[in-house]
């Protein structure tokens, strides 16, 4: 098969192929998206008859890793994105030394990949985050609880997510069980911040680095994973100039191209912390899906395909409520509910907390 050239045209004209590593429901979502604008989406996930491969033209079902699917990706795939932060950078790295475009690239996936050097970035661009140390050891933690505060939290700088590998310091003598509660793993210690409101940002960078932020979301979790999203949040003109600061300094910062979602913690005075941020479409942003002109899909499709960017304008006042294990099992009521949008995402299987889809209900801005 023929390498394709690094140089691209931009835009790419509609009937290009799309790659998305990942195939669960950001990648489904991605895809319908995708073929709304004509495009073309070839999916490479490691489990069979995963959620996007029943709406994307071509799905390779194969590791990350497998060199022949990246050799398929890079010679079939005008552009490769992703839909999933733990695939790993180095395949990343590889799709593009095999000739793909990657978009975002490699920087922003192995930044985000690590607890540590996402605060590190943060602290390096100015923008506040909760104060932290790197943990390697007990010992660590015990040396950094005094800087941080007399209760901290102890998170594995990798493939933590939805609150999973973390577990709160409760002072010096917690310091050894605290460590082999997250498994012995390398860490990172935080300060607790003492926020009132969990926010996230949606944001877009495009090709020729024109930026574009969605209104504010309102996050709430439950047991560590997210419930509902209130969008557009009430918030301070300056809370939201804040975060839009926050959200073009990260995406120039890290010459991004696509869509990001960073989370923030709101303070008493309105003032914000970042807490972290993934370099994909993120489930606070599902409420764009019904309440923006242009939602974070298709803003994503967009933006790596060197189009323009869309409207980010909200239409709606949306709540976005997830679906979590057997909550889809009343897909008939959801969808007799003349409030809700619902949208479902193919898994075959429900697991208690997955989430299997999700609802908007719209109301007058
Ligand atoms: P994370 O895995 O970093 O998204 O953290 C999961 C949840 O833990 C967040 O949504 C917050 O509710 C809480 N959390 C994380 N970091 C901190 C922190 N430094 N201080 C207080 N709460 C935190």
């Amino acid at each position: 098969m023929p390498t394709p050239s690094l140089q691209r045209e931009w835009p790419l004209p509609p009937g290009s192929m799309i790659g998305v590593l990942g195939g669960g429901q950001l990648g489904r979502m991605l895809a319908l998206a995708a073929a709304r604008l004509g495009f073309d989406v070839t999916i490479l996930d490691p489990e069979p008859d995963c959620p996007a491969s029943r709406v994307a033209a071509r799905t390779l079902m194969a590791p990350y890793d497998d060199v022949e699917a990246l050799k398929t990706l890079a010679a079939t795939c005008d552009v490769v994105t992703f839909e999933f932060e733990n695939v790993p950078a180095a395949v990343v790295e590889q799709l593009q030394t095999l000739g793909a475009l990657a978009a975002p690239g490699k920087r922003p996936l192995a930044v985000a990949q690590d607890r540590v050097s996402e605060k590190t970035f943060f602290r390096d661009q100015g923008i506040a985050t909760a104060d932290f140390a790197a943990i390697a050891s007990a010992a660590d933690i015990a040396a950094a609880l005094p800087g941080l505060g007399a209760r901290a939290l102890l998170k594995t700088r990798r493939e933590g997510y939805d609150g999973k590998g973390q577990t709160w310091v409760e002072g010096i003598g917690d310091a050894e069980a605290a460590f082999a509660r997250i498994g012995a793993k390398p860490a990172i210690l935080e300060a607790r911040v003492p926020f009132v409101r969990e926010l996230s940002v949606i944001a877009a960078r495009s090709r020729n680095g024109e930026i574009a932020c969605y209104p504010l979301g309102e996050n709430h979790h439950q047991n560590g994973v997210l419930r509902t999203t209130i969008a557009p949040a009430r918030a301070s003109e300056a809370t939201k100039a804040a975060a839009v600061d926050i959200a073009t300094r990260t995406l120039e910062a890290l010459d991004y191209v696509g869509v990001i979602g960073v989370e923030l913690f709101e303070l008493e005075d309105g003032q914000l912390r970042v807490n972290e941020f993934a370099p994909r479409v993120h489930n606070s942003g599902h409420w764009t899906l019904d309440g923006c002109e242009v939602d974070q899909f298709e803003q994503h499709v967009r933006a790596v395909a060197g189009w323009p960017l869309g409207k980010t304008d909200a239409l709606a006042q949306v709540e976005m409520t997830n679906l979590l294990g057997f909550e889809a099992d009343d897909w008939q009521a959801l969808a007799a509910d003349p409030n809700a949008r619902l949208w479902l995402y193919g898994k075959r299987e429900a697991r208690e907390g997955r989430k299997m889809g999700h609802v908007n209900r719209l109301k007058p801005l």
